[in-house]
This record gives structure tokens, C-alpha cells and sequence, in this order.
């Protein structure tokens, strides 16, 4: 499956926030292939769509889609010398498919900083520049293996230097290796490094309780937000003290709880969408009476492979699927008005699923 690794200093939150995560959990039942560690959360995925669609069917069943969150403890300056867990915290980082970094944006005497005081700008370069040695050490070595091995007429490893070379700048920049372009093949030629400044970052900005409702209005999150746009990178402002709370709640009691903090939803539930989108993920939904039922492929997966997320089966013996989309559905208000309106569309292996397809498969066993 694919996974989000929670990284920050110490005592940003991180625990807090991961303990929401987890309490939140969703029904391992239902999601067989995910990994069961007491450093992985299990979150389903809300979807308003998954909703509307359980009001028109009224299925016996129904499953939300999911992915993990890593907590990865241990990260403090000088992690990439093998200071503190350094190495094996790196490790695990290299595993996770994005990054949601937790920055400390509370004031509390009570609660020590690391380094004296709360300063998420420094405490976000401290991380960063940790990653940043780490993966310089990676490429440095690579390069100079790879030349080594660099016989004349070698193409692809002489592309793969030549690759390198362009994020070494960059790291010695002090800037991740995202922050270059890429195409998808010189990509493909540097994949093996597993860079950790190649995931994709999202910052989740740790507010105080009395603050969660204004978290815009945080002079904290103001200077989070500059850092992110400079690198093109996503905030969500959450309260993780807050979200602990919510998270041991249910139905009205957490709707009232929500109206008095003043939010329309928990930051949970933001955060995870944000990843969501980080991870540039999809939904499509199947849609019988037995179950409803949401399911997470790649952007770009052709019909077959999305079924092959069912089943390996479904994707063998595809044959073709029968299509439309959420709005239609929703709008027809039934499958048999959908088909009177001529919207299912019968597509073949070739086709593209989108966002919100509502899919039957037709395959052979
Ligand atoms: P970690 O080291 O990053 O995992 O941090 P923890 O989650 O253990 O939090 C460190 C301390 O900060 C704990 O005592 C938390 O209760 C406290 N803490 C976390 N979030 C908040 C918050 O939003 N407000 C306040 N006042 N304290 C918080």
C-alpha cells in the first residue's frame, strides 16, 4: 500500500498527533493488505461522494478507501552523522511514499524546544538539511561508483551521471532534489537512490487548541506558508492536542465538539486529503446493493490495472468496464436513469479511469 511517513523534531506533536491517527483508525478488517505495526496508522479516506453514493444504493456494505501513516521518531540535528536513531530513522523515511512533516507552532512554557525556543522556520531547516546531507552522501557515492564503472559508449550510465550531477547542485544548494525538473525517464535512471528530498512534503502546522479556529491568523503558520510556496509544498494547519480530543469521540458528540472550536470538519480529516493529493491519488467506486465501496489507484491507470486493485483476476481476465461518472450518477439519481440517459459508457483496456468513475467490471475467470 501506499504509505505517508509523520517526521518532525522532538516535542512538535508529532506522538500527539500520530496517537489521533490511530485512535481514528479504521476496521483492519477491511484492509487486509495493510501492515499491522504499532508505528503504522491505518486511516480511511472521506469522501462526501462515497456518502451520496450509500444514499442512492443503500448497500448492506460499505468501505471507504485507506492508506498508512509511518510514525518515524527520532529525527534530531545531526541524524544523517548517525546522531540519535540518525541512520535507522533515515531508513524508514527512504520506504514511505511522501512526507508529512509536523512543525511546532504552539506556545507552551511548560513544553520544552529542542533548541530554546519555538522557531518553525529553523526547526523546518534543521530537518530539511538533514535530509538534504543524507542524500548528498547517496548521490556522492553513486556518481563515483558509477564513473568508475563508466565504460566508453555507455549511455544510460553516463545519463545517469550527467542526472546526478544536476541534483548534487542542487543539494549542495540547499535544495531538495524536487526542486529540479525532472522528466519521468531521467526519473526512472535515479529511482534506486530511493532520495528522501525527491518525496513530496507536505507541512502540517501544529497550532495551540485556543488557536485552531484562526490558525490563518498564527504568525507561525504565516511563516510556514512563505517557506512552503517558496518550494511549492502544501500546509495544513491542524491542532494535534485538539485532534487527540476528536478522535476519542463519536457522532454528535464530535459534531458539537467541532461547532465549539468552530470547524467544519477535524484536521484529521483535512490532513488526510491533503496526503491524499500529495501522493496524487484517485478514487473510483463500485457501486452494488452488496457493498459501496471506494478503491485508490495512481493517476494515469488504465482500467485494467484499476481493476487489478480489486482483484489480480479482474485484471487478467479483463474484458471491459462499464462506466459513469460520480456527477452523472448523482445527478441521475439512479443507474437505471443513468442508463435511460445513455451516460454508462462501455470502455475497453485502453481507457484512462478518472477521479470518480463509478465502475463494473467485466472479466473472464
Ligand atoms: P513529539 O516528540 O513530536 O512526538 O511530541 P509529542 O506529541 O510527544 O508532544 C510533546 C508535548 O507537547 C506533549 O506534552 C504534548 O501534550 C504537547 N503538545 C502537543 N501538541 C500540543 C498543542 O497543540 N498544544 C499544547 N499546549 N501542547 C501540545
Amino acid at each position: 500500500g501506499l504509505s505517508c511517513g509523520v517526521v518532525g523534531l522532538p516535542n512538535v506533536g508529532k506522538s500527539t498527533l500520530f496517537n489521533a491517527i490511530t485512535q481514528a483508525g479504521a476496521e483492519s478488517a477491511n484492509y487486509p493488505f495493510c501492515t499491522i505495526d504499532p508505528n503504522v496508522g491505518v486511516v480511511e479516506v472521506p469522501d462526501q461522494r462515497l456518502d451520496k453514493l450509500v444514499e442512492l444504493v443503500k448497500p448492506n456494505n460499505i468501505v471507504p478507501t485507506a492508506f498508512e501513516f509511518v510514525d518515524i521518531a527520532g529525527l534530531v540535528a545531526g541524524a544523517s552523522k548517525g546522531e540519535g536513531l540518525g541512520n535507522k530513522f533515515l531508513a524508514h523515511i527512504r520506504e514511505v511514499d511522501a512526507i508529512v512533516h509536523v512543525v511546532r507552532c504552539f506556545q507552551d512554557e511548560n513544553i520544552t524546544h529542542v533548541s530554546g525556543k519555538v522557531d518553525p522556520l529553523s526547526d523546518i531547516q534543521t530537518i530539511n538539511l538533514e535530509l538534504i546531507l543524507a542524500d548528498i552522501d547517496s548521490v556522492d557515492r553513486r556518481i563515483e561508483r558509477s564513473r568508475k564503472n563508466l565504460k566508453s559508449g555507455d549511455k544510460k550510465v553516463a545519463q545517469e551521471i550527467e542526472v546526478l550531477e544536476r541534483v548534487k547542485e542542487a543539494l549542495y544548494n540547499d535544495k531538495p532534489a524536487r526542486s529540479i525538473e525532472l522528466t519521468d525517464d531521467e526519473l526512472a535512471l535515479i529511482k534506486e537512490l530511493h532520495l528522501l528530498t525527491l518525496k513530496p512534503v507536505l507541512y502540517a502546522a501544529n497550532v495551540s487548541e485556543d488557536e485552531v479556529a484562526n490558525a490563518e491568523d498564527n504568525e507561525y503558520v504565516k511563516i510556514v506558508r512563505e517557506f512552503a510556496a517558496s518550494e511549492g509544498a502544501e500546509v495544513v494547519p491542524i491542532s494535534a492536542k485538539v485532534e487527540s480530543e476528536i478522535a476519542e469521540l463519536e457522532g454528535e458528540d464530535k459534531e458539537m465538539f467541532l461547532e465549539e472550536l468552530g470547524l467544519a470538519e477535524s484536521g484529521l480529516n483535512r490532513l488526510i486529503r491533503a496526503a491524499y493529493k500529495l501522493l496524487g491519488l484517485y478514487t473510483y467506486f463500485t457501486a452494488g446493493v452488496q457493498e459501496v465501496r471506494a478503491w485508490t489507484i495512481r493517476k494515469g491507470m488504465k482500467a485494467p490495472q484499476a481493476a487489478g486493485v480489486i482483484h489480480t483476476d479482474f485484471e487478467r481476465g479483463f474484458i471491459r468496464a462499464e462506466v459513469v461518472s460520480y456527477e452523472d450518477l448523482a445527478a441521475a439519481g439512479s443507474m437505471a436513469v443513468v442508463r435511460e440517459r445513455g451516460q454508462l459508457r462501455l470502455e475497453g483496456k485502453d481507457y484512462v479511469v478518472q477521479d470518480g468513475d463509478v465502475m463494473h467490471f467485466r472479466f473472464n475467470v
